[in-house]
């Protein structure tokens, strides 16, 4: 089957891809993780091959909280990409300090509030052009 990059709206994840793929690889198990720079030490959100702070590009990565708080969030009622339901909601997740864009999931639009605890629940979407399963980050009420 030919793949039509232009109509896929995610992210290609593999080693073939990126260098950060053990983000995607650890967010399938059911972890969020970043990187923390191997020179000062900084934490990045999101993931970065290079540091913001003193550019080094050594990393380790480090696990992040698997809860946090809504810190703002917005509502998609149109225009949602193939294969999901709306309306749907995106937020800014605080999790350690870092603010994540995600969406949240499992939650009535109307009752979503600033400060709401969620807890992490990455979203399977559909496999990349040779099959590796693909993750988003995303949040549902805690
Ligand atoms: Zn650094």
């Amino acid at each position: 089957m030919t793949y039509f990059r232009a109509t896929d709206p995610f992210p290609l994840e593999s080693a073939d891809h990126t260098k950060l793929h053990e983000f995607y690889t650890r967010l399938g198990e059911g972890r969020l993780v970043t990187t923390r720079c191997g020179a000062c030490g900084a934490t990045a959100w999101p993931p970065r091959g290079f540091c913001g702070e003193c550019a080094s590009d050594t990393f380790s990565w480090v696990d992040l909280a698997r809860e946090g708080t809504i810190h703002a969030f917005t509502v998609q009622d149109t225009g949602l990409p193939a294969g999901f339901d709306g309306p749907r909601v995106f937020a800014i997740v605080k999790v350690d300090g870092h603010r994540v864009f995600a969406l949240v999931t499992g939650a009535d639009p109307a009752t979503v509030q600033v400060g709401q605890r969620v807890r992490l629940a990455p979203v399977r979407v559909s496999d990349d052009p040779k099959g590796q399963p693909r993750w988003l980050t995303a949040f549902t009420p805690a």
